[in-house]
């Protein structure tokens, strides 16, 4: 497992409230683009239909992003 900054740091992601856990595959995957790029590259690559995106989108701010 790896420990991801949501956003990159040298964009302002230095908070504590910005890292995540991720895998290895996804975290090299992820690379530095921000989730809305990312989620856009998987739906433009074919890897997640635009239904699928907006769920898991919807889980993955429910976890992150609302505190
Ligand atoms: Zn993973």
């Amino acid at each position: 497992m790896h420990v991801d900054h949501i956003i990159r740091r040298d964009v302002g992601g230095d908070d504590l409230q910005n890292l995540q856990l991720l895998c290895g595959h996804c975290n090299s995957t992820k690379g530095s683009d921000t989730m809305n790029d990312l989620w856009k590259r998987l739906i433009k690559g074919g890897v997640l239909s635009k239904e699928i995106a907006k769920i898991l989108k919807k889980k993955w701010n429910q976890i992150h992003l609302e505190k």
